[in-house]
């Protein structure tokens, strides 16, 4: 999970209208609204308990994860032509689990994707056993809970309900739970399915929670993402040289002094706006949740032309500004080979997150002109994986703002470019247009995914295995 802390740091005024509550706050269940949903909170609560329990940290492997997934899905009335665990024969412990629920063969299917591997945890670390549901003043502790184990019961309790109903969708609805998301894994599961059975994962739509974010503070609900695109992660390396010397017989070809200008230079250049369809309307749904000189600035990026005089203030907050344009960092430097000696090299990294859109040449071709130097060489250091912007398509908004306002009538829906990428850039590398959405409110002040005693609350829980439902019902029948 790459939650984005894009949003964490803008919210003051959300803040502001909730102050005085205390933000950890935990919340009453959820009323069960009917017998099928109250059976759902129930069946969910013990599946989340036993998938929890198995520690599928890379350690330990998928497969197990999987099969379990597999077992639950069949006791369901899921058939074994329903249901498929895969792992690649090199690493058999890497597994995946694809489960279709099948449609009337209306379109192609709808793939949700989730991931099985969670980072690992120590007990000594946390306040309770991490690889156990515990339950504690309206919360619900263990590793996975919000990334991802929660949003994969949801998925598989939302197939399960169906089925119960006899609910036959249009299309195919196929839920791939895999492996390997998180940093250091060795056979990324998404990327597995679509190399050695694209069959099984082929789909016109993709929505993928671990890239969805809905976000609260102090208590209050505020908006769902959706999360159509992220920035691309390009490294470029830079280097100046020269043929060294004695030092006491400075000349003027030292590369540390050269190469120091040329970042000089990058450090006061700012790449040009571009304002995206997703940032757009993100700017639109911002400004819903804020006000005064803040709402018209971040209303004023959806007009052209853009006003200079918003666009300068936006660009001072660092966390509107990323959202604005293309940035490139230097982080790391390296010079020189001894005290005495006139250095013959001089090297940095610079690190760019690129909006979508933009081409790595083009980004390659700005650094040249702004370091200015044709005697600091270029090169790749880490090439840019492309993935494309998902269309934030009125098809797909209209639907997220109908289930969403069906649960929580004042909460905005939010489209949202990443900063960080996810298991989304697989299909969005093919031309399948990918979501990260999730109905699984989380504080944006206390976000626990990887850290010590995460959990989710009771009644989030409840409402993300409601709002699951109800969405994958809705993109399994809408043409
Ligand atoms: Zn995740």
């Amino acid at each position: 999970m790459l939650k984005s802390p894009l949003l964490v740091a803008l919210l003051g005024f959300a803040a502001a209208a909730a102050a005085g509550a205390p933000s950890a706050r935990p919340e009453p269940p959820a009323a069960a609204e009917s017998p099928a949903a109250a059976e759902s909170q129930t069946e969910a609560r013990r599946m989340l308990a036993e998938l929890i329990a198995i520690r599928s940290t890379h350690e330990h492997g998928s497969t197990e994860a999987a099969h379990w997934v597999a077992e639950t899905m069949q006791h369901g009335g899921f058939v074994p032509g329903e249901v498929a665990v895969l792992a690649p024969a090199e690493h058999p412990d890497r597994g995946n689990v694809v489960v279709r629920l099948k449609g009337r063969g209306q379109g192609k299917p709808v793939l949700y994707l989730g991931h099985l591997d969670v980072v690992e945890a120590h007990r000594a670390d946390w306040s309770f056993d991490p690889f156990t549901l515990t339950e504690k003043d309206g919360w619900l502790y263990g590793r996975g809970t919000i990334d991802v184990k929660g949003q994969d019961v949801a998925m598989i309790e939302a197939l399960l309900r169906m089925k119960r109903e006899g609910f036959v969708p249009a299309r195919d609805i196929v839920v791939a739970l895999t492996a390997d998301e998180e940093a250091g894994g060795v056979a990324n599961g998404v990327k597995w399915l679509y190399d050695a059975h694209p069959d099984l994962v082929d789909a016109v739509l993709v929505i993928n929670p671990d890239g969805g974010e809905a976000g609260m503070k102090a208590g209050r609900r505020l908006y769902v993402a959706v999360q159509t695109s992220e920035k691309m992660f390009l490294t470029f390396g830079l280097e100046a040289t020269d043929k060294g010397g004695h030092s006491s017989r400075p000349a003027p070809g030292n590369p540390i002094y050269r190469l120091a200008r040329g970042l000089d230079r990058i450090a006061a250049f700012r790449f040009p706006v571009h304002v995206t369809d997703t940032t757009r309307l993100y700017f639109a749904g911002r400004a819903r949740l804020e006000s005064g000189q803040r709402r018209a600035d971040l209303l004023a990026m959806t007009r052209t032309p853009l006003d200079p005089a918003a666009v300068a203030r936006l660009s001072k907050d660092v966390e509107t500004d990323i959202m604005l344009r293309t940035t490139c960092v230097t982080t790391q430097i390296e010079g020189g080979h001894a005290e005495n000696a006139l250095p013959q090299r001089a090297g940095a990294l610079l690190q760019c997150r690129v909006i979508p859109g933009e081409t790595p040449r083009e980004i390659e071709r700005t650094v040249a002109r702004v370091l200015a130097d044709p005697g600091i060489r270029i090169s790749t250091v880490t090439a840019a994986i492309p993935s494309p912007e998902s269309r934030p398509s009125p098809a797909i908004l209209d639907v997220v703002g109908r289930v969403t306002r069906s649960i929580w009538p004042d909460v905005v829906v939010l489209p949202e470019m990443a900063a960080g990428a996810d298991d989304s850039i697989y299909p969005r590398a093919r031309g399948i247009p990918a979501y990260g959405i999730d109905g699984m409110f989380d504080d944006l002040d206390d976000g626990r995914a990887h850290g010590r005693d995460e959990r989710i609350g009771v009644r989030a829980f409840g409402e993300e295995l409601e709002f699951t439902y109800r969405l994958m019902k809705a993109l399994g029948d809408s043409p």
